[in-house]
């Protein structure tokens, strides 16, 4: 393929890219972003493979069919409920990717770079590296977090802020052992040196992150991805993967930014790791007194929904796990008929994913008009006669603006107690994925509906007639 036709495949790949990201900022264009972005990789795949700088198809070919095939299984088979581990071990990918690429093109006996130029590839190799490994140790952290086979309690090592700092100027160090080795030979110890010491860094900065700040690290670590699929494109001179790095690491940061002021985090505590975890208790807030917990039948729930004004449902992560939002929908269809004032009430981190109550609704064809944001409804809870919170458990503690001590204080949460009357959806009186006591539960104007929240629903449902 001649060079220009690469650089306009390359620049038609970035602006799908770019279309993509615009698309899958609205819940309505969502579907057409993907599209853009599917059909953008396609374009820098197949120009990259043709670009008569690729060699060892035999080999090439076979890997990309088996990792299709892996791949499409994998996003086949996997719930919704887990999609965060899947990304998170996605992101792990791409991290051991910059890693690889990093120190392959750094042994290439082709690579022959002198003076300035050596200096340049040797720096966007150690940033490759660098950030590439950070990202692959703490996506698998966040992944086993996710996944509850590591304990989503904040490890605290004593001066850990300090150890992160010696353990980045050691990695500075050896850097500059690695760029002004004079042999490949010489400098590649460095390099692993530093290697091992920034994985300890992403595994480190990971461990320090508590159950609720979660969404915010994988957002985070998918910005980390992004700039190290950048490093990696400056050091092969691959335009694609530079502006394709550059978009997903910014993209990402932005979105971190987003989730830390939902969240009511420190930008930079986030990037330092560890933040919001001065060790909170999980004990009910003790400003709370734990009251008795009433429960209430199906019967009641419908009669309470049937006489009510205005309505506001929270659905959180058991909705998902329930799969309870067609019967949801149903209801709403059913309770606006009657002339009931129905809206939903979304927290920015409710559920396993950003936007991930959004997409359950919108496979219920729930209507947009109707879902708001938690800032836009926040104050008519006082105004509201039924708030009925589905499966949701975090995103509702009232200890998030009583309880200092709480691993979620100053987090905003939807408050949902102001409403005359709240409903509570769940099986049990466990905790949610922060792994606190909800005092919620207690107050005197709270009655649980226990149960799995679709058996629940629909039983609601046959007594609103
Ligand atoms: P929570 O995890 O706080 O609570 C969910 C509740 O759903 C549980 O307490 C559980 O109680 C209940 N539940 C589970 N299954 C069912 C079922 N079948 N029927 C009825 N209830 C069920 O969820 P929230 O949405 O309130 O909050 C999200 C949490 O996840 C936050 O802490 C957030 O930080 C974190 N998080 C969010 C991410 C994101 O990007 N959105 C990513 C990673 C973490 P019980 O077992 O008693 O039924």
């Amino acid at each position: 393929m001649n060079p220009q036709l690469l650089t306009v495949s390359y620049l038609a790949a970035g602006a799908l890219f770019i279309f993509s990201l615009s698309g899958l900022s609205n819940q309505e264009t969502a579907r057409r972003g993907n599209v853009f972005g599917m059909l953008g990789m396609a374009i820098a795949i197949l120009a990259t493979m043709f670009s008569g700088q690729v060699s060892g198809f035999e080999k090439l070919v076979p890997a990309m069919i088996i990792g299709a095939l892996i791949g499409v299984v994998i996003a086949k088979k996997v719930e919704m409920t887990s999609m965060p581990e899947l990304v998170a071990i996605l992101h792990s990918f791409v991290g051991a990717a910059a890693v690889m690429v990093g120190i392959a093109s750094y042994l290439d006996p082709e690579n022959h770079f002198e003076g300035a130029e050596k200096t340049i590839h040797d720096v966007e190799v150690f940033l490759g590296v660098f950030i590439g490994v950070i990202t692959f140790t703490g996506s698998i952290i966040a992944f086993g977090k996710l996944r509850g086979s590591i304990s989503g309690k904040p490890v605290m090592i004593p001066m850990r802020h300090w150890l992160n700092l010696i353990a980045l100027a050691t990695c500075i160090y050896f850097g500059y052992e690695f760029i002004s080795a004079e042999t490949h030979q010489a400098g590649l110890i460095p390099l692993l040196i530093m290697t091992a010491i920034a994985g300890m860094i992403g595994i480190h900065l990971i461990m320090a992150i508590g159950g609720a700040d979660m969404p915010v690290v994988v957002s985070m670590l998918n910005s980390y991805s992004g700039w190290a699929a950048a490093a990696t494109g400056f050091m092969l001179g691959n335009i694609a993967l530079i502006v394709v790095g550059a978009l997903v690491g910014s993209s990402g940061a932005i979105l971190s930014y987003i989730m830390c002021r939902a969240m009511n985090r420190n930008f930079v505590s986030v990037i330092l790791g560890g933040f919001g975890t001065s060790g909170g208790s999980t004990a009910a807030s003790g400003d709370e007194e734990a009251g008795e917990v009433t429960s209430a039948t199906p019967e009641e729930v419908a009669g309470l929904l049937k006489d009510a004004n205005n309505v506001v449902i929270v659905p959180g992560y058991g909705m998902a796990v329930a799969q309870a939002q067609t019967v949801v929908s149903d209801i709403v269809k059913k309770l606006r008929t009657k002339g009931v004032n129905v809206r939903f009430g979304i927290h920015p981190v409710a559920g396993r994913l950003p936007g991930h109550m959004n997409v359950l609704l919108a496979e219920a064809k729930v209507p947009y008009d109707i879902v708001l944001e938690m800032d836009e409804l926040n104050d008519d809870f006082p105004n509201t006669d039924v708030s009925l919170v589905i499966g949701a458990n975090d995103i509702v503690n009232p200890a998030a603006q009583t309880d200092p001590n709480s691993p979620i204080a100053g987090m905003p949460v939807l408050e949902v107690w102001k409403a005359k009357s709240c409903i509570v959806l769940k099986r049990s009186m466990a905790s949610g994925y922060a792994g606190v006591d909800n005092p919620l539960f207690y107050k005197e104007n709270t009655d649980m509906l226990f149960g799995d929240a679709k058996d629940s629903m629909i039983e609601v449902l046959k007594n609103l007639d």
